[in-house]
C-alpha cells in the first residue's frame, strides 16, 4: 500500500535531552517534506518540538514525573520502561494510533509502548537509536562483564518487577516487551542508529535494516547570547548531562584541577545541584545549571564529559578531544570506543583526583586528540544527518523494511 500524501508519521518520545535533541532535526527534515508530523511530547520539551513543525499530543502526566528522575541502574531502567509499557502507555498508544492512523511510527529505541502499538496495528516502525546499537557482545572485557553482573546481582529485586509487568504485557496483549536487551535498544523494521559504521563496536552483528545515519547534528555558531560574557583564553567545558549529574565532589575537582588553567573553566552542573556546594570558586570558574551546548562546543578546546552519546557526537562534530568521567550505562562503553579512536582519555573512576583531570587535559590540548575528533567528527557529518534518517522513515513508510523485519541479528543478549 503507497503511504498518503502528506505522509502521516507519529513519534514516540522517550523525554529525556539525550534521546529528544537527536531527534529533533529528523523532525524538521520530515515537516519541511511536507510530512505531517505527530509526535509525543512532556512539557519540558514542548517549545523544541513544536519548533520543528510537529504537532504535539502530550503523554499521561506520569511520564513527565518519571523522567525527571534518573534511574538507579540497568534493571531499574527495564523495571520503568516494562512497567510503564504495562500501565498506561501500551493502551494509550495504541489508542492514539488507531486515531491518527499514519503511515508510519518513529519510536526511540527504548520506547517500547511505541514499538509494541505499531506492532499490534501493523504499521511499520522505525527504531531512533541514540546510542551504539547493542548486542550481547558489545563488551567482551572482564571489566564490561563484571560490572554486567553487578548490575544484575544488585538490582535482582527490580528484576522481579520488570518480569511481572512482562507477564502482564504478554497477556493482556499478546505482545512481548522482550529481554532487556530489546527494551534498551528496540530495533524496528528499519533502525535510525544515530552513529557511523565507523563509530558503532560490531556492525557485523547487524544486518542492513539498520542505518548509520551519522549525525543529524551540524556545527553550530560560536556566537550566542548566553555567552556574551564568556572570558577570552582557551576553554575548558565541564559537564555530566542532564540525568547523572548530581556530583559536587567531582566538579570541585574539576575546578581544583584547572585553578591555574589559563583560560576560562565552564561547568554546566545541572538543576539540582546548589552552586553553593562547589565551596569558593577559583577566579577561572563559571558554573551554570545548563548551557547552550553546541555554542559552547563550538569554542571549547576541550571537554570534560560523562561520555553520553550526545555530547560525545557533538564535541566529535566540533572537533573538541574529550577526557572522560564516565559515570554509568552506555557512558564507560562510549568513552572506550572514542579512546580507542584517539579522540580522548578515560579517567578512572567517577570522581577523578584533580591532578589526574589536569593531566588529562593538558594531554588531550597537546596530542593529536584534537585533529582526530575532527577527523571522526567529518565522517560522522558525511553520513547524512538529518536528510538520511528522512529517507529511512518514508522507506518505512513505503513498506520496504518489512521484508526485513525481525531478521537483524544480534549475537546473544545482554542478560539472558
Ligand atoms: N545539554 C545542553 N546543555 C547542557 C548540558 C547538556 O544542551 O548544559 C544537552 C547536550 O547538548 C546533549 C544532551 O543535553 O544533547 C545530553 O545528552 P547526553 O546523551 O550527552 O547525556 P545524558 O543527559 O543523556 O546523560
Amino acid at each position: 500500500m503507497s503511504p498518503r500524501t502528506p505522509l502521516g508519521v507519529c513519534v514516540f518520545q522517550l523525554p529525556t535531552s539525550g534521546h529528544v535533541n537527536p531527534l529533533l532535526p529528523v523532525l524538521a527534515e520530515l515537516s519541511a517534506r511536507g510530512a505531517r508530523v505527530v509526535t509525543t511530547s512532556v512539557p519540558m520539551y514542548a517549545a523544541a518540538l513544536t519548533e520543528t513543525g510537529a504537532e504535539l499530543v502530550d503523554y499521561p502526566p506520569i511520564v513527565a514525573q518519571k523522567a525527571g528522575v534518573p534511574p538507579d541502574g540497568l534493571a531499574d531502567v527495564c523495571a520503568l520502561l516494562t512497567s510503564l509499557t504495562d500501565h498506561p502507555l501500551l493502551d494509550w498508544s495504541v489508542a492514539l494510533l488507531t486515531r491518527e492512523r499514519p503511515d508510519v511510527v518513529v519510536v526511540d529505541s527504548m520506547a517500547p509502548w511505541g514499538r509494541l502499538a505499531a506492532k499490534h496495528l501493523g504499521i511499520p516502525c522505525v527504531c531512533s537509536s541514540t546510542t551504539f546499537v547493542l548486542h550481547g557482545n558489545l563488551d567482551d572485557s572482564l571489566e564490561g562483564k563484571l560490572s554486567l553482573l553487578r548490575e544484575v546481582v544488585t538490582g535482582a529485586p527490580k528484576l522481579g518487577r520488570y518480569l511481572r509487568a512482562r507477564r502482564s504485557v504478554r497477556r493482556r496483549w499478546d505482545l512481548d516487551p522482550g529481554m532487556p536487551v530489546d527494551l534498551l535498544a528496540g530495533l524496528g523494521d528499519l533502525t535510525i542508529a544515530h552513529t557511523s559504521r565507523e563509530l558503532q563496536p560490531g556492525p557485523e552483528h547487524f544486518d542492513d535494516s539498520v542505518r548509520y545515519i551519522g549525525t543529524a547534528v551540524r556545527p553550530a555558531s560560536p556566537l550566542h547570547p548566553e555567552l556574551d560574557d564568556l572570558p577570552g583564553g582557551p576553554l575548558v567545558y565541564a559537564s555530566l548531562g542532564t540525568l547523572y549529574n548530581e556530583r559536587p565532589d567531582f566538579f570541585r575537582n574539576v575546578l581544583a584541577g584547572l585553578a591555574d588553567h589559563p583560560g576560562p573553566v565552564l561547568l554546566s552542573v545541572g538543576h539540582r545541584l546548589d552552586p553553593a556546594a562547589l565551596g569558593q570558586l577559583p577566579a577561572n570558574a563559571i558554573v551554570r545549571p545548563s548551557v547552550p551546548q553546541l555554542a559552547v562546543l563550538a569554542r571549547a578546546e576541550a571537554f570534560i564529559t560523562h561520555g553520553g552519546m550526545n555530547s560525545t557526537t557533538e564535541a566529535l562534530v566540533h572537533g573538541v578531544p574529550m577526557v572522560f568521567a564516565p559515570q554509568t550505562a552506555d557512558q564507560p562503553l562510549v568513552a572506550k570506543r572514542i579512546a580507542a579512536l584517539g579522540a580522548g582519555t578515560v579517567l578512572r573512576g567517577q570522581c577523578p583526583e584533580p591532578q589526574a583531570i589536569r593531566d588529562a587535559v593538558a594531554d588531550v590540548r597537546s596530542s593529536g586528540a584534537r585533529g582526530r575528533a575532527a577527523q571522526l567528527g567529518r565522517s560522522l557529518l558525511a553520513c547524512g544527518g538529518a536528510g538520511a534518517a528522512a529517507n529511512v522513515v518514508e522507506e518505512a513508510a513505503r513498506g520496504e523494511g518489512r521484508s526485513m523485519a525481525g531478521v537483524a541479528q544480534r549475537a546473544g543478549s545482554l542478560v539472558t
